[in-house]
């Protein structure tokens, strides 16, 4: 008698039930059923190597592909590395997994999936109503890059629905929000905000790299594509950039990958085998990061030199309820940000002077605990008073949780907090 794995619908955890149906399976088939997350973390893209057994997909550093006669082109698939490469397509199927895409195109950076979004869906005379409060990257190809080409762009508070209406025109093509939103974790009400982009017949696209598929996954709610910047959480251990376009449609999905072509632009192979294999304990990271960063709000928010914490997991979170309805299993992520008694002086102060393990410098989502001034750093080609009027000062501390213990990281910041 076989034993089968049932999923519980209301838990995480398996059952296992008697099986009267013939055994027909053997090593190295899958079995039946839909897999949970964590599974596909490990195993989803990556196939055992036909040839050797190797059991990851190996690293093809190809240019190019033979192929066995003119009439036989791209039998097997491949011609040239700009347009697809094996160890490429792995990291993509993945990708559009873990996301509940149709398909992914994967890039050599976070802004290449951005900006290969915004030219792939747009063109001169349509307009884009865009978050005011996203990655600096983001803001300034828009308003530096794109709007040279003729396209619009409107930067508004993606927390009020009503604004996103009223900023609608009859041009707008992409409606672009980011959730939670870099550096202040504003997040947006993405289900709503796709139904507003379907009435008005425009894409809705959302950069959910501070959220990660581990806690959300926007193509579950009415979202037409995902972008994440796989130099972040996928990856995790500050060794590569890449970034990621999911598209909930074969016809998305192709349009990224014609444009990925056009550009040149993909992720290449070798970074694409390093974020295939570090992704897998993405579940596990964000859960840890998730958890230091729950304890290190709420002690945060106890000492007498903080005035405000910010962090999707607080009580105190404006936005309190849309973080417990969007973010699964109770994760809020390792982003959260902080002001100190003395403002923008003081934070700087406090950035210039925490020890390690603590490291100041840009990116996140990494093993590492990362301290950003976001002000001069990721933000820091944000207008001035665009970065000011969403709340990011010139000593914003920015804090992306990483690994390590997390009473180690409290020390170091108390130990700074007490040189103020
Ligand atoms: N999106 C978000 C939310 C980011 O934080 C970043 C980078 O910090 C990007 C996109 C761009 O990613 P990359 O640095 O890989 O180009």
């Amino acid at each position: 008698m076989q034993r089968v794995a049932q999923r519980l619908p209301s838990c995480n955890t398996f059952r296992f039930a008697a099986c009267t149906a013939p055994r027909r399976a053997k090593s190295g088939t899958w079995m039946e059923g839909k897999l949970a997350q964590d599974t596909e973390l490990v195993h989803a893209g990556v196939t055992p190597d036909a040839s050797s057994g190797a059991i990851l997909t190996p690293l093809f550093l190809s240019t190019t592909f033979t192929q066995e006669s003119v009439a036989k082109y791209l039998a097997k698939g491949y011609s040239y590395s700009r347009t697809n490469n094996p160890t490429v397509t792995a990291l993509e199927k993945k990708v559009a997994a873990l996301e509940g895409g149709v398909g992914a195109a994967c890039f050599g950076t976070g802004m290449a999936a951005t900006t290969s979004v915004i030219g792939g869906v747009m063109q001169a005379g349509d307009h884009c109503v865009i978050t005011d409060c996203s990655y600096g990257g983001t803001n300034r190809a828009c308003r530096e890059y794109w709007s040279r080409f003729g396209m619009e762009f409107t930067f508004c508070d993606f927390r009020d629905l009503d604004v996103i209406r009223k900023a609608i025109r009859p041009n707008t093509k992409l409606i672009f929000s980011e959730t939670p939103a870099n550096p202040v974790l504003t997040l947006c009400d993405l289900d709503e905000i796709s139904k507003i982009a379907k009435e008005h017949g425009a894409y809705h696209v959302s950069d959910a790299t501070f959220a990660t598929p581990v806690m959300l996954r926007p193509l579950d709610h009415g979202c037409d594509m995902v972008i994440q910047s796989l130099t972040k959480y996928y990856e995790g251990h500050n060794m590569m950039t890449g970034g990621a376009v999911i598209s909930a449609t074969q016809e998305l999905a192709d349009k990224m990958k014609w444009v990925q072509n056009v550009n040149g632009n993909i992720v290449n192979p070798f970074c694409a085998f390093i974020v295939a294999q570090t992704s897998k304990t993405m579940a596990l990271r964000v859960r840890q990061q998730s958890a230091t960063a729950m304890k290190m709000a709420t002690w945060l928010e106890a000492h007498p030199k903080v005035t405000k914490v910010v962090y999707p997991g607080l009580a105190s979170f404006p936005q309190k309820q849309l973080a417990d309805k969007y973010h699964r299993d109770g994760l809020h992520g390792g982003m959260l940000w902080f002001d100190i008694v003395g403002g923008s002086p003081a934070g700087t102060k406090l950035m210039d002077t925490i020890e390690r393990p603590w490291s100041l410098c840009e990116n996140l989502g990494a093993t590492e605990s990362i301290i950003t001034a976001c002000a001069v750093m990721t933000h820091a080609n944000m207008l001035k008073e665009d970065r000011l009027k969403v709340g990011i000062t010139d000593g914003f501390i920015r804090v992306s949780c990483g690994i390590e213990d997390t009473d180690d990281l409290i020390k170091a910041l108390d130990r700074a907090l007490a040189g103020i």
